[in-house]
Formats: structure tokens, sequence, C-alpha cells
């Protein structure tokens, strides 16, 4: 348990945002966090980078013994604009249909979803991050004192995911990025462990027509609020960063 006053720098402080592929977490978490002066972590890059090792190897994704301790031997950093496996970066090789298309399996894979808590945990102990991906309020950091859900309609995610991969040069049409979209739902949504819900006690946005930047706003207001309220003090923060690495905007 962490004990924070006024007088104490805050530590260990962790706000989770969760929410479908494509509700515009990645840009809000990652703003979120430059102007709060918080680290920023993506653990949707950590399931796409499991995900890409395995497409690698000779590994059968139906086995889930052999897919676990393959994700085990695996070195994967997760930095503000980089993300590496095996020392390799890999930024725009975890973002492919390909991976997208095969993920859900790696997903369920409960031996898998408990390593990457443990490092999720283990990575986030003692700073202050903001992070985002499907269980961060629900499971992960459950104890999280600010959760949001972000959402928006399967239409309008599908949209700004066209567009996403259009600026990286992959060619899809708006029906195949929502059909894939679609069946990467309804495997988040119904997963026995780790599934994609919103926490009881989230804040929750739908995105549809908004400007993202008015949603780090807001989030950004509850969450000086709720950490005021507990008596933890934030500096003013860095200002805005902006999602410059065409990162899938999750
Ligand atoms: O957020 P992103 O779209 O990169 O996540 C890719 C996939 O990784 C999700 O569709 C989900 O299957 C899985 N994921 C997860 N738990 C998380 C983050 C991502 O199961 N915390």
């Amino acid at each position: 348990m962490c004990i924070l006053t006024t007088n104490n720098p805050p530590s260990g402080i962790v706000i989770a945002i969760d929410g479908p592929a494509g509700a515009g977490k990645s840009t809000v978490a990652k703003q979120l966090a430059g102007r709060l002066g918080f680290a920023f972590l993506d653990t949707g890059a950590m399931y796409r980078c499991v995900t890409l090792a395995i497409l690698r190897s000779q590994v059968d994704p139906a086995d889930e013994q052999a897919v676990a301790s393959l994700a085990e031997q695996l070195e994967i950093m997760i930095g503000d604009e980089r993300v590496t496996l095996n020392g390799e970066d890999v930024s725009k090789e975890i973002r492919t249909p390909e991976v997208a298309g095969a993920i859900s399996r790696v997903a369920d894979n409960i031996a898998v979803r408990k390593l990457l808590t443990q490092l999720q945990r283990t990575w986030t102990q003692g700073k202050q991050v903001v992070t985002e991906g499907r269980d961060q309020g629900t499971e992960v950091f459950y104890d999280s004192p600010c959760k949001f859900y972000l959402y928006a309609s399967s239409e309008e995610r599908a949209r700004r995911r066209q567009i996403e991969l259009d600026s990286r040069g992959i060619e899809m049409t708006f029906e195949e990025v929502l059909q894939q979209q679609n069946r990467r739902d309804a495997a988040d949504q119904a997963r026995p462990v780790g599934a994609l819900r919103k926490a009881k006690d989230a804040h929750e946005f739908c995105t549809d027509g908004l400007s993202l930047e008015s949603v780090v706003e807001q989030v950004e207001s509850i969450c000086r609020e709720k950490l005021a309220a507990s008596g933890i003090a934030l500096s003013s923060g860095r200002s805005p960063t902006t999602n410059s690495d065409g990162a899938d905007h999750g």
C-alpha cells in the first residue's frame, strides 16, 4: 500500500485508460501524460510485440504453452517514440493488419496475460504513469484513483483507423477495416480473463464527433481534481505531446 501526502512527492500513481481500438486512447493517454509530466505506457504494444514474435517464429499460435514460453524469453521495451523487441525497433512492424489479425489468440492466452500484467505492474512501480489498454482499470490497476473508458461508434473508429493505415501506405477498404475491427472487438469483449469492459468507477467518454484535444482537456481536469482531493499536488506538467510517430490511435 502506498500512502500519499501533500508533503511527499507522490509516487506510484497510475491513470488507467481503457476502451476499444480506435476510440482515441493512445492519443489521449499520450497527451495527458505530457500535460501531467507522467510517463506513458501503451500496453497494446506489448501484446503486439508478442504476436509479431509468434508470427515470425515456428510456434503454432494455438499451442498455448509454446506461445507462453516464447513470450517469457522476449525482451520488450516500450519507449515514448519507439518499441523494441529483442533490441530491434519494431514500432512499424507491430502495427500491420497481419499482427492485428493474429493478436486475439495471443491476448486470450492466460499465461501471456499473467506475464504482461506482471511486467506492467513492475514497470509502473513507484512511477507516475498514464497507461492504456483493455484491462488496465479493471484488472491490472484496479486500484487506480483515476480510470477512464473511451469509446466511439464502430464506423467512426474504422474511419480513423483507415486514415491512419492510409498514412502509412497500407491500403484497406473501409469494409475490410470495419470487419477486422468488429472481429477484434468481439474477441476483446469475450475473453474470459482481461476482457474489455468499463470499470464501475471509470469516467466514460464517447469520442464521436469530439476533438481529442477537448477530451484531453476534460480528462486532465478530472485527474487534477481527483488527485488533489486525495492530497496529491501535481506540477503544471510539460506541454502537450503530439502523436507524430504514426502510431495506431487505439
Ligand atoms: O490497443 P491496441 O489496439 O494496440 O491493442 C491490440 C490488441 O491487444 C487488442 O485488440 C487486445 O486484443 C490486446 N490487448 C489486450 N490487453 C491490453 C491491451 C491490448 O488484450 N491491455
